[in-house]
Parts: structure tokens; C-alpha cells; sequence
């Protein structure tokens, strides 16, 4: 078996702001059940520091070289799951409120990633594989093998890179390559790293790893083309035989309804449709709704922007809003749609809830009362909460693309087959159609509804399927192990 570290920018159960932490909070730990070695790297952060500062198990010190500087690193780790978790201090690139979105994330994340290389040799730990995740750690295969590569412990070891999102790239300035990443400047002359006249971390891992893989086989395929390539499918498509769409799966644990304590009635697929009506009439109290077991209860859990689709929720909200119809919006981002979900709640007050803020409890609550979800995205590597939504018994309403086309079949009427509703281009009338049709299926027919509930709580939305992919492809790279 082989052994792996996987780095990323962020990872439960230690910190959350997207998709990518749910991965590395179950991912490792599904093939850690299957026989790996896994381990995880990532920055410690304030939040992470404050939480668990006492629990954190020192292992070593040493510095790497920032700006012609030497900066000192320290590396704390911490067993969850028979997973080990290393983490990154540094008070000053790290000890900070948000996790991303800072002008010096270029030498942030370059510091990360040099730190964790060398981390390596301090703990004299080897593994087969490093699995790198997302922008934050695209030049680590490129940095061992552009500076690494006398040394046969760091030549040894093969990379995986994973992309969750092509929208976020890590685009910075030439400038940096030398002083921070300690790179030679003829790299930006054969190609491998500059894009639009800088450097890009995401470019360089798709160039550099021996594997490169992203969420969802529909995805693989849709960002070799411009519309969904954000400038670099060129590059993508110079590695598309090496490329591997691989879909993410849930760590079932955590989302288990049977278990959740957080509901207000656990239910598993032969209680779901009784017991989702009290988490429903807990949820409409909750968040001040009138409480009416007969009305459907559409929820939306996602990051505010302009990826998810919400201009077209935007559009068809005055037509879906009726006596019969209650609308939850859980989520934070663009002042303008928070606005517009606010604006929304006013004028259907009773029957729209903006619950502008992340909170996870509540999301728990979402899944668990409402009837259906939303996920209209303009592109979606994978997404999670489609997946979510079908373990909680509440049928998704799709575009689609990428990950939502791979997880989510269309509901067929005639052979009452599927999982959901679905709508190919991005328009608001045909989203409109789709929660129209989910809207006669729930009031007209309530028993193939209920069916499709069911179906949706016992599909397998774990990794069961994916971690064996990922393990094909690391036996693949690894063929000794
Ligand atoms: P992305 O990574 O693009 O944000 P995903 O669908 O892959 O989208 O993952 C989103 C994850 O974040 C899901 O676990 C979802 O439940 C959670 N989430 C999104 N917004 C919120 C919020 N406002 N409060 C709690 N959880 C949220």
C-alpha cells in the first residue's frame, strides 16, 4: 500500500470554508480504512490555533528562505481518525481571521508549500505520493522537481494534483518565482509556469504532476474546452491522458440523518417520510416561518457567487413563490445577493428565510426539513450539496454540469426511476420548468415523490466507489507498493 500526504489550503475537522475541506476531512480518512498510509498537511490557522492549541503535538522547527530571509517554521500535528494532520505556524502569514483573500497569498501559500517540502527531510518522512489540492499547493511538484531533484528521497516521490475549482488559479507576479518559490528565472521562458505575464500555482501543478485529476468525470471533460477552461485549457488538454475525473463522495458518518444529533427527529429511509415532517416544522419555528407541514420547503445552501447559479434563483423567485411554497437560503458572500435573498424575505415574509451567515448546524436543519434543494450552478466541479441533499431525503433540483450531471439522474416519470430534476443550459426559464416539475410531482402525486425520497436516502453518495479510483490511479503511479 501506498503512502500518501495530501496537502491543502484547509480541511475538516479543523476548518471549512468550501467543498475542498470536506474532501480532506473524509477522503484520507476513506483510504486510510482501505489500507494507506495517509497523512495531511495544512496551515495552522488562527481558528485552528484558538480551538486546539492544547491538543497539538510539537514535531519539529527549522526555516525556510522567504525574500532572501530565513523564516522560521514550525510543524505541530494532531491524530484524527487514524488520520495524522501536520500543521503549519507561522504567526504572521497565518494567525489571521480569514484564510484566503490577503494581497500577499502568493508569499503566504509559497511559504506553505517550501515548508512543507522541507518539512519531508526534517521528519524523515517519505512518502510514495504527494497529493497536492487546489492553487495552494500547485508548485510542489514543479519545486521538488526544478530544485530536488539530486536528492533520490524527494526524486522518488510521485504527484497527484487535484483541481476542485479552475476558477480559482493563484495568479501572481513574475517577480516572486526567485525570491520567494527559489526558482530559476528561465521558467518563465519554456512556458511551464507564466500565465499572463506572472506565474500561475495552478498552471504549474497541471504541468508538473504526474496525475492530475478533478471532481467529477463531466468536469474533467468540460474545462478542456474555453467555456469552462478559464484560460487554460491549452494546458489541459497537453495532459489529458493523464487527466482523471474522479467524483467526491461524503463522509456518511457526519451526514448520517439516523445519527445526526442536530436533528429534531433522526430518521433513515424507512422512517424518512414520516420523521422529515417534524425536522420540517422544527425548521419553519426555527427560523420563523409559518409552520405548515403541506407547504414544500425548497432550501439553498451555498457560497453566495456568481458560480452557484443564484441570478437565475433570482429570476424565478417571484413566480415559485405561492401559498403552498416556502423558500430557505443559507449562505454568505456578494453583498448583492445577500441583498437581493434579504429583499426576498421582506416581501414574502413567512414563507423566505435569508439566513445570511455560515453556520453548520443550521445546514444540518436545511437538509433535514426541506422537500428539495437547489443547485442552478453556472459550473460545478462536483458539489457537495446535491449529495448531501439526497442522504437527507430532499430531492435536488440541478443544472447539468460537471459533478451535478454525474450524481444526480434525471426523474423519469413513465418508469419512476431517478434522483432528481435536472435542466441543461443556464437559463432562468428552464430552472423555472425544472422546480415546476418538481412542484407537480410533490402536490400531485405524492407517493412517487416519496418514492424518489427514498431512493435518493439509499443511493451510495459515500467514497466507497471514488477511493477505489484513487487508489487504482496511486497503484498506478506507485507500481512497487
Ligand atoms: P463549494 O466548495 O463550491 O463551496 P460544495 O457544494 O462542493 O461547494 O461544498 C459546499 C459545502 O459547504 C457543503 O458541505 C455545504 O453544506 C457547505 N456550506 C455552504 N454554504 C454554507 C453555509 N452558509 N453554512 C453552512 N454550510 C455551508
Amino acid at each position: 500500500m501506498a503512502s500518501i500526504l495530501m496537502v491543502a489550503g484547509e480541511g475538516l475537522p479543523f476548518i471549512k470554508t468550501g467543498g475542498l475541506a470536506d474532501v480532506i476531512g473524509s477522503l484520507p480518512k476513506a483510504l486510510t480504512e482501505r489500507g494507506h498510509e495517509v497523512k495531511v498537511v495544512m496551515p495552522l490557522y488562527k481558528k485552528i490555533s484558538d480551538k486546539y492549541y492544547n491538543e497539538l503535538h510539537f514535531d519539529c522547527e527549522y526555516s525556510v528562505s522567504i525574500n532572501y530571509h530565513e523564516v522560521p517554521v514550525r510543524v505541530f500535528s494532531k491524530v484524527v481518525d487514524n488520520v495524522c494532520f501536520f500543521f503549519i505556524q507561522h504567526q504572521g502569514y497565518f494567525e489571521r481571521d480569514s484564510l484566503y483573500g490577503y494581497q500577499d497569498d502568493g508569499e503566504r501559500f509559497g511559504y506553505f508549500q517550501k515548508a512543507v517540502i522541507e518539512m519531508l527531510n526534517q521528519l524523515n518522512y517519505w512518502p510514495n505520493i504527494i497529493h497536492c489540492h487546489d492553487w495552494h499547493t500547485g508548485m510542489i511538484p514543479c519545486m521538488v522537481k526544478e530544485t530536488h531533484d539530486a536528492d533520490p528521497r524527494y526524486r522518488a516521490i510521485r504527484f497527484v494534483y487535484t483541481i476542485h475549482n479552475m476558477a480559482y488559479q493563484g495568479n501572481f507576479g513574475p517577480e516572486m518565482l526567485d525570491s520567494c518559490l527559489g526558482l530559476p528565472y528561465y521558467l518563465l521562458d519554456n512556458g511551464n509556469v507564466r500565465f499572463d505575464g506572472g506565474i500561475s500555482f495552478m498552471k504549474s501543478g497541471i504541468l508538473y504532476a504526474d496525475k492530475v485529476t478533478t471532481v467529477s468525470p463531466t468536469y474533467a471533460q468540460e474545462i478542456l474546452s474555453p467555456q469552462y477552461g478559464e484560460h487554460l485549457e491549452a494546458v489541459l488538454n497537453m495532459r489529458k491522458y493523464d487527466l482523471w475525473g474522479i467524483v467526491n463522495g461524503i463522509d456518511t458518518d457526519i451526514w448520517n440523518p439516523a445519527t445526526d444529533k442536530l436533528l429534531a427527529s433522526k430518521y433513515d429511509a424507512e422512517s424518512a417520510i414520516k420523521n422529515k415532517k417534524a425536522n420540517k416544522k422544527a425548521l419553519q419555528e426555527s427560523l420563523g416561518l409559518d409552520v405548515d407541514e403541506h407547504k414544500m420547503v425548497i432550501g439553498l445552501i451555498s457560497r453566495l457567487t456568481n458560480q452557484k447559479g443564484l441570478d437565475l434563483v433570482n429570476d424565478v423567485i417571484p413566480g415559485i413563490m405561492d401559498e403552498h411554497t416556502q423558500v430557505v437560503v443559507l449562505g454568505t458572500g456578494d453583498s448583492q445577493y445577500e441583498n437581493t435573498f434579504r429583499y426576498y424575505e421582506n416581501k414574502y415574509k413567512g414563507n423566505f428565510c435569508a439566513y445570511i451567515a455560515y453556520n453548520e448546524n443550521v445546514a444540518h436543519n436545511i437538509y433535514a426539513g426541506c422537500d428539495a434543494l437547489l443547485v442552478p450552478s453556472r459550473f460545478e466541479p462536483c458539489g457537495l450539496t446535491q449529495l448531501i441533499s439526497m442522504r437527507y431525503g430532499a430531492v435536488p433540483i440541478v443544472r447539468e454540469t460537471g459533478g451535478l450531471k454525474d450524481t444526480v439522474q434525471p426523474y423519469n416519470a413513465f418508469e419512476n426511476t431517478g434522483n432528481g430534476f435536472t435542466f441543461d443550459r443556464y437559463e432562468s426559464g428552464l430552472l423555472y420548468d425544472a422546480i415546476n416539475r418538481a412542484k407537480t410531482l410533490y402536490f400531485e402525486n405524492r407517493v412517487y415523490w416519496d418514492d424518489m425520497v427514498v431512493r435518493d436516502m439509499n443511493k451510495d453518495v459515500s467514497w466507497e466507489q471514488s477511493a477505489k479510483q484513487y487508489k487504482d490511479m496511486y497503484v498506478e503511479l506507485t507500481p512497487r507498493y
